[in-house]
């Protein structure tokens, strides 16, 4: 089995999530948890909104603010769209983005471009970050809604949400932040970071996949209008019976990495040091992205003389990537590193290595030995064939 090092994609679920999930499975709350006419339906909808005092309560949010979904691509989405099928009134509307987004933003984004609103797309700086100045200088001024992630999945650059929050706080533009691959990893509190609509997911911090939640401020926002319609469960915004066990899964994910958030990132930071340490003395690579403002989690790596494929073979020890899970099964570069001025060979030579809470320093340094050997290997047999 190789060892797994690509926990920006997914993570494996915490043992304190199993066993929690597995109790709420176990016990008698497999109630719906709209059925509140019998101590089963009671029971579900008790853990149910346990699970969403806890979320809450990790962004800082009330728990009315929280509404359950099947994951960050559904809340991007209905942050997206909903909020735009709420405020449309047959005249087009104008949205910002980057070009840095996830791909559930941007296809939600051009989703309302088909009812003639208008969309602008930020450009990152040189470090594949969009900090206040960038925002600002090139955003729309008739933008009513703006939308930036967190940390970026495929390079960890960490965007200056606080700040690009205040600025949309202050111009009254509504603020969505996919915070998929921040939420419980780094500090987050919706409040003071001036955050409107937040997209969250469970499986990037030791959760079950298929569960995720969307943020609305209910004084900034209220409410979106629903894409999925029916028996009108989540205030009417989202039907569909609940999942009880994966909300609960969700909920001891959040607790979990609460507690752990300081150790957790203190012992990603060691992993990625040491990484780098051991890979400094090989040649002709480049970190893509800043590396002060990133999450030490999440390196990309460009070896531009070289085909990631072929890495990624020939590092027969670790479960690496090419980039992000979600467009890794298709063959088009990057929009994130294009829109960060990589060229396409640069591109075409990136991995991803991404370092989790059971990564071991052990396992970081055999990676990086593994890379230069790869490396080494893969140079030499372009050289013999030239
Ligand atoms: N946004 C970002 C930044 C992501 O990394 C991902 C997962 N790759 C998503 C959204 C989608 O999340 P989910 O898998 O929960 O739908």
């Amino acid at each position: 089995m190789k060892t797994y090092l690509d926990f920006a994609s997914t993570t494996p679920m915490a043992p304190e999530v199993i066993e929690e999930m597995h109790a709420v499975m176990s016990e008698d709350s497999f109630g719906n948890p709209s059925s509140l006419d019998h101590q089963f339906g009671i029971s579900a909808n008790n853990i149910v909104e346990q699970s969403r005092n806890e979320v809450a309560n990790l962004i800082n949010a009330n728990p009315e603010e929280i509404l359950w979904t099947s994951g960050a691509t559904e809340s991007n989405n209905l942050a997206i769209v909903g909020f735009h099928q709420f405020q449309y009134k047959g005249h087009p509307l104008r949205f910002t983005t980057s070009h840095l987004e996830h791909k559930s933003v941007i296809e939600s984004m051009r989703s309302i471009e088909e009812l003639e609103s208008k969309v602008s797309f930020i450009q990152p700086n040189k470090d594949g970050q969009i900090d206040l100045e960038t925002f600002t200088s090139q955003l729309n001024p008739d933008a009513i809604f703006a939308s930036c992630m967190h940390i970026n999945n495929e390079t960890g650059v960490v965007n200056e949400i606080k700040e690009i929050g205040k600025y949309c706080k202050k111009n009254e533009i509504i603020f969505h932040v996919d915070a998929a691959q921040s939420i419980g990893k780094i500090p987050i509190d919706v409040k003071e970071m001036c955050i409107d609509l937040m997209s969250m997911s469970a499986h990037k911090v030791y959760g079950p996949k298929g569960v995720g939640a969307l943020y609305i401020n209910k004084d900034s926002v209220g409410r979106v209008k629903s894409l999925i319609v029916g028996g009108g469960q989540e205030r009417g915004m989202r039907s569909g019976t609940l999942p009880t066990h994966q909300i609960a899964g969700m909920a001891s994910a959040y607790r979990v990495s609460k507690q752990r958030m300081h150790d957790d990132l203190e012992h990603i930071q060691q992993c990625r040091d040491a990484f780098l340490k051991k890979l400094s003395s090989l040649n002709g690579w480049k970190i893509n992205g800043s590396v002060e403002d990133a999450f030490p989690g999440i390196l990309s790596l460009c070896f531009h003389d070289l085909y990631s494929e072929s890495l990624i073979y020939a590092m027969e020890g670790f479960a690496i990537s090419r980039g992000s899970a979600c467009s890794s099964d298709h063959d088009e570069p990057s929009h994130v590193l294009k829109s960060m001025g990589l060229l396409d060979h640069e591109i075409n030579g990136t991995i991803r290595i991404s370092f989790g809470r059971t990564t071991s320093l052990h396992d970081t340094e055999s990676a990086a030995s593994e890379l230069i050997a790869a490396v080494t290997h893969l140079r030499n047999l372009k050289g013999d064939s030239q």
